[in-house]
């Protein structure tokens, strides 16, 4: 079968398509340790307040109604009301349910997103800025033109306690005239980092000098799921295009995202949706509805998710660090999201290899170089020193697992 261009590109077996695979087979190994994919934890008290509301919606009509009717291209209404008048209390943000719109999980937001304000215009090519490599692989595949992404390298502070951190090095920064949008996860997956005060101000300023929007992606930011361990403050602005999901408050099924930006903004998503999707999906928006109108979506947040999260991070670097103790690993500070990113530096093989190795002893963790799209310096080792853990899944799961790296990081030493 001859593809057109578009086929081509979306079809190809790109490397994380591989990488999915592999996650897939491991799944059919019952003794695999996964500890690889971005699944969120099922957190029992989440699991009985979800089955609660999807009984009490069932019994009431709310929930076949979700299911017998199309919303509109922009989503529920009722729910983009609801998180308006949220977003207003919470934060006071000058918002009304023309400022969101809805789409079938926040990925396809980028997607549209990226191909809106990045790629072909009529006299020039413009790209997607990254200021802080590394970050979430979902971006790097989904632009419908090559070389669409720039990233910045970070600069790299050492912390106490065998932890390090990462910063947008500001110096070096390049937004050029071929920048259409700036975008950063703010938690970052892969790195548990949280972009600083200081940093989203200097990128706002800088987005806003250069005329182009800052996206933010607050997937697992506040106010919901809150899988955040850190004081700093949630922004928005009429700059600011911030993307939200119901997938790590434990609902990925779901497929809800949830894009808040400038009218102008939410009207091109609705055209676009309404051509690729008719409408998303109605039933994540029907089920948390009742919770964004009562506030329970946020009590539940800081109550339940972000303790389970938190505490969860810093037993798996305590039980990293008794294994492998600094200056062999460095751990990036956990800050939030599920992940903890391992820095071996001076590795002696690629990353690549040692997620074949880990994986030939039955354990699943995602190697790091996937998470560099954008970076132009390929001699840059770092790139080639990471792991990503998640640390969300069963206790006894993740110190199996550390025991395995542990040992193949021993044998390593010889080399090293
Ligand atoms: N953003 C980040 C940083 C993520 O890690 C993920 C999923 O892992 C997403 C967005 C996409 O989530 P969804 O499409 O389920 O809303």
């Amino acid at each position: 079968m001859d593809y057109s261009l578009f086929g081509q590109k979306f079809t190809r077996h790109a490397g994380i398509t591989q990488l999915m695979d592999d996650l897939n087979q491991g799944l059919l190994n019952p003794d695999a340790i996964m500890l690889g994919g971005g699944n969120p934890a099922a957190i029992p008290e989440m699991q009985t307040a979800f089955s609660q509301q999807m009984a009490q919606q069932l019994a009431d009509g709310d929930l076949l109604q979700a299911l017998a009717n199309y919303d509109g291209p922009k989503g529920k209404d009722s729910f983009t009301t609801a998180l308006a008048g949220l977003l207003q209390r919470e934060y006071g943000w000058p918002i009304s349910a023309d400022n969101i719109a809805l789409t079938n999980g926040s990925q396809t937001a980028f997607f549209y997103l990226f191909n809106l304000l990045a790629g072909d215009f009529a006299t020039q090519k413009k790209k997607v800025l990254f200021p802080l490599a590394p970050e979430y692989i979902g971006y790097a595949d989904s632009a419908l033109c090559e070389e669409m992404f720039v990233a910045g390298k970070p600069s790299i502070s050492l912390l106490d306690d065998g932890l390090f951190k990462y910063h947008i090095d500001f110096d070096t920064l390049d937004v050029t005239d071929d920048i259409g949008l700036i975008c950063v996860s703010r938690p970052t997956n892969p790195t548990g980092n949280v972009l600083t005060d200081e940093e989203i101000l200097h990128l706002d300023e800088i987005a806003r000098a250069k005329g182009i929007p800052l996206l933010i992606d607050n997937a697992y930011g506040t106010p919901f799921p809150n899988i955040i361990f850190s004081d700093v403050t949630p922004f928005w602005n009429d700059n600011t295009i911030l993307c939200m999901s119901l997938s790590k408050l434990g609902l990925p099924g779901a497929r809800c995202g949830i894009v808040i930006a400038p009218p102008t903004v939410i009207q091109a998503l609705g055209n676009l949706s309404g051509i690729i999707n008719l409408a998303p999906g109605g039933i994540g928006p029907t089920l948390m509805r009742p919770w964004v109108d009562n506030g329970e979506i946020i009590r539940l947040s800081r109550d339940i998710i972000r303790p389970f999260y938190e505490q969860r991070a810093w037993q798996t670097v305590d039980l990293l660090q008794q294994a492998i103790p600094a200056p062999r690993l460095r751990i990036h500070k956990p800050e939030g999201a599920l992940f903890l990113w391992l820095w071996f530096e001076g590795l002696p093989i690629h990353s690549q290899e040692l997620y074949q190795r880990l994986k030939e002893r039955g354990l699943i963790l995602v190697p790091g170089h996937y998470f560099f799209a954008g970076i132009q310096d390929p001699q840059w080792r770092h790139q080639q020193e990471c792991m990503r853990l998640n640390y969300a899944q069963h206790p006894d799961n993740v110190a199996a697992g550390i025991q395995i790296l542990a040992q193949t990081i021993d044998e390593l030493a010889d080399t090293w």
